[in-house]
């Protein structure tokens, strides 16, 4: 990087410091320090960093996040390399299933000769060479009832990419119970949903989704296009980063309808529920 663009993120990151102290003068709390972002780090982000909405202050707070990404499949795929890149400072993947063939035409996180190893291992191989600076850890396992209220805990994010509505089921009510923002999703075919919960303020996905339907598909026998998951995964990415860093505001109180085929969006209401068994 030449030393003039290097000085103009500088300059860029002291003046979006300069501008968050005229926005919130009144905090009696000590001064937040400086963003401490080394050379290597302003280089490797800088297309984010020269953002007006997410600068140096943005990337500080992805840089001390920890995420928990439910899934290395074809949604977590999108999610996690999406997270890497922007420099989330911890990343734990979570998948108990291993590498087959017929994963390879929409989990981009795995190659052919990932055949057989476990999914959470392949995928954070692929995740610390695209960001060494980050730490990544791979949980060979599946959220359920009994674990997920350890998993989700300490966790500023959780992001579900498992693809099962039992599983989603279990990840909202232990993130409601703890207070841990989630991102859900799904999709099939060419189509899929995306949500963002933050818990006791928004509605959670059990509001949206009291029951879950009696003909739900299951996604191992059902068919998807991989672009129609890179999607919905880069869109569960985009709310990550928005709840991680404020930048915009999130899909929260209903979902975000995505229709492929059609090329259609549309913004589905949906309210808190008072007798929710998971956010009421
Ligand atoms: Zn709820």
């Amino acid at each position: 990087m030449s030393n003039s663009r290097r000085g103009f993120f500088r300059e860029l990151a002291s003046a979006v410091a300069s501008a968050k102290d005229v926005i919130e003068p009144a905090a009696p709390r000590a001064p937040a320090p400086p963003p401490d972002l080394t050379e290597a780090e302003i280089e490797r982000y800088a297309r984010q960093l020269v953002l007006p909405e997410w600068g140096a202050a943005a990337q500080l707070a992805v840089s001390e996040a920890s995420v928990l990404v439910i899934g290395a499949g074809a949604l977590g795929a999108p999610v996690a390399l999406y997270l890497a890149g922007a420099g989330v400072g911890r990343i734990g993947i979570l998948d108990d299933d291993a590498v087959d063939l017929s994963d390879l035409q929409r989990q981009l996180l795995h190659f052919t000769p990932d055949l057989g190893v476990p999914k959470a291992e392949s995928a954070a191989a692929k995740l610390r060479y695209l960001n060494p600076d980050i730490v990544v850890e791979p949980y060979q396992a599946r959220a359920e009832a009994a674990n997920a209220p350890a998993l989700v805990e300490g966790q500023d994010l959780v992001v579900d990419c498992s693809g099962s509505f039992a599983t989603r089921y279990v990840v909202n009510a232990a993130c409601c119970a703890a207070r841990v923002p989630l991102v859900e999703a799904g999709v099939l075919g060419m189509a899929g949903l995306v949500m963002s919960i933050k818990p006791g303020r928004t509605a959670c996905y059990r509001c949206a989704f009291p029951v879950e339907p009696p003909d739900a598909p299951r996604g191992d026998d059902t068919g998807v296009l991989g672009p129609a998951a890179g999607v919905i995964g880069s869109l569960q990415a985009l709310e990550a980063l928005k709840l991680l860093t404020g930048v915009a505001p999130a899909i929260a109180d209903g979902f975000l309808q995505v229709d492929l085929a059609t090329s259609e969006f549309l913004r589905v209401h949906a309210d808190r529920r008072p007798d929710c068994p998971d956010c009421g």
